[in-house]
């Protein structure tokens, strides 16, 4: 009678909400927990946020219905950004206005599934949603491994995993969970496989470009604009991260003028939206896009927290990677068990998300988006974690 996989996708929660759910439970009765799951930014939204913000409690049209693809004053800031970024041409026609990257990312997937037998890739590590989103609009979700503790991608894997019935390719750069920043190279890799795959199939194959941790780059770090490599991109944009502002879901889809099939892409980005109910993004939201000042909110203390974490889990003898970006940090169970790391942290105290989930088989995943505090008393933490280990 009822839809099983939305019961099972119900009834089971991610490792990392899980995780969340229970700290907070601790949380309520008192406890101190280190809680290091959530990408839940602890910075405040800039200040022009809140001034645009309130200034909307004056305005009461504002709360009306949009358009269904968003206001045409914000998707010609959103075009006008991104013909700022690179050399290829948006207008606000190719720009749908959503609630978040999920659900822009959902738009997109459902767009592209034209049968059970289409295949929506992505390059591992990832994030574990974009396996609920592509099997939640009935496509099979095939993994392309990595090479080394970089998090490079397996080109000759992907060469191998693109088939007739692929349709599109994920990339989140930089990542969710390594904060690896692609570079120019690695995109140049990706695009020449998908050009040579759409060659030979016949029909073009969509590269996904999920972009929530755009802004956030430590050091000198650059980021490719990856339309500028392959026309057949799609940009999935949110503001959750760079502005700090998870809760309130506002975020877009975009497509180049150049790329294959605009019209009909567009006309499915808004059908498969309807279809999810997810019609009209916060209109609150889009008037702050109206207002945009390229202003983001101070990343610099996940850098700060990235650099004390990952010296301090080195020193006591754990294997961490070296993310150039977004506000993660990768750390090696030394016995490969992540969910037996993650649970014996757990009844530390500490929450840590295993990975595995993530495609980074026996990695755990920190979040760096926390406060100074959260981060420094996790290290004392994993001094005892180290303990058990024998590390130290
Ligand atoms: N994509 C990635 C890689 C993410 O990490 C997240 C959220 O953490 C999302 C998409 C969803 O973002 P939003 O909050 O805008 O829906």
């Amino acid at each position: 009678m009822l839809n099983e996989h939305m019961l099972f996708l119900g009834r089971n929660r991610s490792e990392i909400r899980e995780l969340f759910e229970y700290g907070k439970t601790l949380t309520a009765q008192g406890k101190q927990v280190c809680d290091l799951t959530l990408g839940n930014p602890s910075t405040p939204t800039p200040n022009w946020v809140s001034q645009v913000l309130s200034s909307t409690l004056e305005n009461p049209s504002v709360h009306a219905y949009t358009s269904a693809q968003g206001s045409l004053r914000a998707r010609r800031v959103i075009a006008k950004q991104l013909n700022e970024r690179g050399t290829t041409c948006f207008s606000p026609d190719g720009v749908v206005i959503t609630c978040g990257a999920a659900a822009a990312l959902c738009g997109v997937i459902k767009t592209l599934v034209s049968s059970e037998n289409t295949e929506i890739i992505a390059l591992s590590p990832y994030f574990p949603e974009y396996k609920v989103f592509t099997e939640g609009a009935g496509a099979k979700f095939i993994t392309v491994g990595f090479c080394g503790e970089n998090f490079t991608p397996d080109i000759i894997a992907l060469k191998s995993a693109v088939t007739k019935n692929t349709h599109a390719v994920i990339i989140n750069s930089p990542n969710n969970p390594s904060g690896k920043v692609f570079i120019a190279e690695e995109i140049t890799a990706i695009s020449q496989v998908l050009f040579a795959k759409e060659k030979e199939f016949g029909h073009p194959i969509y590269l996904i470009s999920d972009e929530p941790y755009r802004e956030i780059l430590f050091s000198e770090n650059k980021l490719p604009f990856i339309p500028d490599f392959y026309k057949n991109t799609i940009i999935c944009y949110s503001y959750s991260k760079s502005l700090s502002l998870p809760g309130e879901r506002i975020g877009y889809i975009a497509i180049p003028d150049q790329i294959c099939a605009f019209n009909d892409l567009y006309a499915g980005f808004l059908g498969s939206l309807r279809s999810y109910g997810y019609v009209c993004a916060p209109s609150i939201f889009q008037f702050m896009i109206e207002n945009f000042k390229e202003v983001y909110a101070d990343f610099s203390v996940y850098e700060s927290n990235k650099n004390l974490l990952a010296n301090g889990l080195i020193q006591l003898g754990f294997t961490v990677n070296d993310p150039q970006g977004a506000f993660y940090l990768m750390v090696k169970a030394p016995d490969g068990d992540s969910k037996g790391m993650s649970e014996k942290a757990k009844e530390l105290g500490l929450l840590i998300v295993p990975a595995d989930t993530f495609g980074a088989k026996g990695y755990l995943r920190l979040a760096t988006c926390v406060s100074h505090g959260v981060a420094r008393d996790s290290l004392l933490l994993f001094e005892k974690l180290a303990k058990i280990y024998g590390l130290i």
